[in-house]
């Protein structure tokens, strides 16, 4: 097809406004898909995704679009996940488009990742098409969301077109406008290949597929090219469309988007980011790439059956999948050998744990999770802690700091008082509020450790479900924390460390304690369990004994064979540091009191 007529975009939206719904209607309207076929949110095939009800990965899709003045249109579009740890998604889905559908549900006007999106694809000098999505609803409030998406965006209310994703309202409008305001790709066919990575994924057959935007020149099967970022050669083996299935075609070209199945093995040799060109006419420069994810949110995954090279192979699988899941190898005295990993949230580090399940059959031990913290040294000295086993000993600590967030609640005028209370409990710093027709605006700065397990469900229940919240990163800030070590028995396990804030620890501590006296694999001899803050036990409690009488005999003689049993383990222990069976219910206790 000539480049115009290819127009190439990406769905995008806070989360729940409606974007896998569109993409169904635009795929039953150009019939992409057969009515047999059809399924709703079709393109939310993983099984992550079909149970959570939410799209953790873009998909790419191909339609031709035959428009109102007869002529055919290629459509490459991209349906985009909308929750707030999925967002480097979206970042590397606009990269490879010309332009965006901004959805803004009207029952819920603009709201956090509308804003977020919205800037993003402007980022990417794409071109627009604001649109307003279930004016079927009852609740649906489309003046107010005009209001906002104007305030929001340089848009006029005559350029904002009003849907249906649902019933199809207005979804012929959209395949119009698309055509006529996205800008057609540009590009050279004569050029040498210059191709976008957009994302790829691990076939246990043909090996690596990477997703790409054409963006110069053109290639076919067989064809030599090469993946320039580490020079990665070989031989094309298929050249393919989304439809949204993988389907072959004779070659892509400048404007296109599609796949191309490498034959390669091995997932390291190929970076999301990367540029594809060919060997023979490599292009002078490479394309720039994208900027790497930073980090929120930090665990330990452990192999759970002793399968660390299983474990090690999928995780690298899976990285090809979803660059914003970092990881590198950890040792542990309790564990032995893991990953620690690096996830945008907590919603992402539950993805990509049943992702290895669900995907990859392989149970995995999850610790307790961090965020990073900033320690300054006496010696002047910054360590940056992304793993509490490297939190440096108190005694050549200046200060920590921690991150922070800003963060925005709208909540109803009822609840405000016990919300107050919440955000005050976890460290939040009171900015400002406002009062808004039965609604309250607060503004708070909390540290993200305080925000990252459960606040969100505390504050959905403390408001039977009606309040929401915005969070932005605000900066590291000064913070009391220290860090609390397990011991088990008189010995450090390692993995078992986090760090808490200074006011909480005891409270903490002894919450722990307790927990772990039933969560810690029994002995045939009862152990304590102590929680250590700066080198001062906090709490303790006993681990009892396997069985109440192990031994046979006078009571007194039973508590001094318990007492050898132990004092035997603890010396053995000393020179072979743990040798302990650490299960997953010993980390969900850490974050059960935290
Ligand atoms: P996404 O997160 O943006 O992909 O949103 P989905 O497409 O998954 O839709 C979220 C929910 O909104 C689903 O329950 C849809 O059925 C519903 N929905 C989507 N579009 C409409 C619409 O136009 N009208 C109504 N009433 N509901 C819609
Ligand atoms: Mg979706």
């Amino acid at each position: 097809m000539k480049q115009s007529q290819i127009r190439n975009f990406s769905i995008i939206a806070h989360i729940d406004h409606g974007k896998s719904t569109l993409a169904d209607r635009i795929m039953e309207e150009t019939q992409t898909v057969s009515e047999r076929e059809m399924s709703s949110q079709l393109l939310d095939s993983m099984a992550v995704e079909q149970e959570h009800g939410i799209t953790v990965k873009s998909r790419t899709v191909r339609s031709y679009y035959t428009a109102n003045n007869g002529e055919t249109f290629e459509y490459n579009f991209i349906d985009t996940p909308g929750h707030v740890d999925f967002s480097y998604e979206v970042s590397k889905s606009l990269a490879a488009s010309d332009g965006a559908i901004l959805l803004v549900d009207a029952t819920q006007g603009v709201q956090a990742q509308t804003v977020a999106n919205y800037r993003l694809a402007k980022e990417n000098n794409l071109k627009i098409i604001p649109v307003i999505n279930k004016i079927d609803h009852p609740n649906a409030d489309v003046e107010e969301t005009k209001i906002q998406l104007m305030e929001l965006a340089d848009v006029d209310e005559d350029e904002m077109l009003l849907i249906s994703a649902k019933t199809g309202i207005g979804v012929d409008l959209v395949l119009e406008a698309i055509k006529d305001r996205i800008p057609e790709p540009v590009g050279d066919i004569e050029a040498p290949l210059k191709a976008l990575v957009f994302d790829s994924h691990f076939d246990a057959f043909k090996g690596i597929v990477a997703y790409i935007r054409v963006f110069d020149g053109e290639f076919k099967a067989n064809n030599l090219l090469r993946f320039m970022q580490q020079t990665t050669d070989f031989q094309v083996v298929e050249a393919g469309i989304f439809k949204p299935d993988m389907v072959a075609v004779d070659s892509l070209h400048a404007g296109d988007v599609g796949y191309v199945i490498t034959g390669l093995k091995d997932p390291q040799l190929v970076k999301i980011g990367d540029t594809l060109t060919s060997q023979n006419h490599p292009t002078p420069e490479a394309l720039p790439g994208y900027k790497e994810s930073e980090s929120m949110v930090f665990a330990g995954f452990y192999p759970k059956d002793n399968n660390y090279k299983e474990l090690k192979s999928a995780i690298q699988k899976l990285a090809l999948n979803d660059s914003s899941f970092h990881y590198k190898e950890e040792k542990s005295d309790a564990l032995g050998l893991g990953f620690r990993c690096g996830f945008l949230g907590m919603l992402h580090l539950s993805i990509i744990r049943e992702r290895l399940e669900k995907e990859y059959q392989l149970g995995v031990l999850t610790t307790t999770p961090n965020v990073t913290y900033h320690v300054i040294l006496k010696n002047g000295k910054e360590v940056i802690v992304d793993n509490p086993v490297q939190f440096p000993d108190f005694s050549e600590i200046d200060h920590v700091e921690e991150p922070f967030l800003d963060v925005h609640m709208t909540v109803p005028d009822e609840q405000v008082g016990d919300i107050m209370k919440l955000a005050e409990k976890r460290k939040g710093i009171f900015q400002d509020m406002a009062y808004n027709s039965g609604q309250t605006e607060l503004n708070y700065a909390l540290p993200s450790s305080e925000i990252a397990y459960d606040f969100f469900n505390q504050l959905k229940s403390l408001s039977h479900g009606y309040a929401t919240m915005e969070t932005q990163f605000k900066g590291y800030q000064t913070a009391d924390v220290v860090k609390m070590d397990v011991l088990v028995n008189y010995a450090t396990v390692d993995a078992l460390g986090f760090v808490v804030h200074r006011q909480d620890a005891v409270e903490i501590g002894q919450k722990l304690v307790e927990q772990l006296k039933y969560a810690i694999p029994r002995k045939l001899f009862p152990m304590p369990v102590q929680a250590v803050v700066e080198n001062k036990a906090i709490a303790r409690a006993n681990v009892p004994p396997l069985r109440k009488s192990a031994t046979t005999g006078s009571d007194k003689k039973n508590a001094a064979k318990q007492d050898m049993l132990r004092r035997q383990s603890a010396n053995k222990r000393l020179g072979s540091k743990a040798e302990m069976d650490l299960p997953q219910e010993v980390f969900n206790a850490i974050l059960e009191v935290n």
